[in-house]
């Protein structure tokens, strides 16, 4: 065989074996690949689906299967394998670091299931945790009060210094709007100014996702840790 021959034939299984892997879920790993390549906006947080175990029990059950990620009707679960926080803005970084230095949050996903609800948020349909064949999403009913009562995907935080009614400069009531437990996990003043009541707040991610400001007035914090911040000099 000449060695033409040789690279064509190589060539034809190597694009087979991608066919392939398309067909076994590639195109999810492909798009994971995709996700990871991306930044979050400053002071973000991704999140694991609503029922999730605790973060090590978590990664210890979980295949990286992807069916959460099918039955997920808005396609808020992604598998990336790593998310790079944005620099946070000056006045985060000012005073709590020297001043040539900046946080930049790294989370190493490993391939397992997150929500970045930068990108889009969890409307708790509750389908992810039966769709779960090992357990690592536990099943929670599609009802208003087992939800709130079970699941805590993180809190909601706003950041007062860049929120439109807290700076006054306009009416907003976004976050409010779409949030699933309106006027109790988040209520509003008499100037629209939005406040996140812990004992209520799910961490769904809806709020941020719907914020208009380019870099988010509201984050969700998670109550694990995953990431491993990286101090970088500028
Ligand atoms: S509860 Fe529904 S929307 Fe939320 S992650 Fe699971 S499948 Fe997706
Ligand atoms: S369905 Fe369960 S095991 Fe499969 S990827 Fe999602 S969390 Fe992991
Ligand atoms: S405040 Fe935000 S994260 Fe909390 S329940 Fe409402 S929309 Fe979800």
């Amino acid at each position: 065989m000449r060695r033409r021959e040789l690279f064509a034939w190589i060539g034809r299984i190597a694009k087979g074996l991608v066919l392939g892997m398309l067909g076994l879920g590639g195109a999810r790993l492909f798009r994971a690949s995709l996700v990871s390549a991306e930044a979050a906006p400053p002071g973000q947080h991704p999140l694991r689906p609503p029922g999730a175990l605790d973060e090590p029990k978590f990664r210890a059950a979980c295949t990286r299967c992807f069916l959460c990620a099918e039955v997920c009707p808005v396609r808020c679960i992604e598998f990336p394998s790593r998310v790079e926080g944005a620099q946070p803005p000056l006045h985060r970084a000012r005073g709590a670091l020297p001043r040539r230095q900046i946080v930049a949050p790294v989370w190493q996903g490993g391939d397992t299931p997150y929500i970045l609800p930068w990108k889009t948020g969890c409307i708790v349909c509750m389908k992810c945790g039966p769709a779960c064949p090992t357990g690592a999403i536990r099943p929670i009913a599609e009802n208003r009060d087992a939800i709130k009562r079970e699941v805590r995907m993180g809190l909601a935080e706003i950041d007062r210094k860049i929120c439109l009614p807290w700076t006054r400069t306009s009416w907003c009531g976004a976050c409010l709007t779409v949030c699933p437990y309106r006027d109790l996990a988040i209520t509003v003043d008499h100037r629209a100014r939005p406040t996140v009541h812990a004992e209520h707040c799910i961490g769904c991610g809806l709020c941020v996702e719907v914020c208009p400001i380019r870099h988010k007035a509201i984050a969700v914090k998670p109550p694990f840790s995953p990431d491993r911040g990286e101090v970088r000099a500028e």
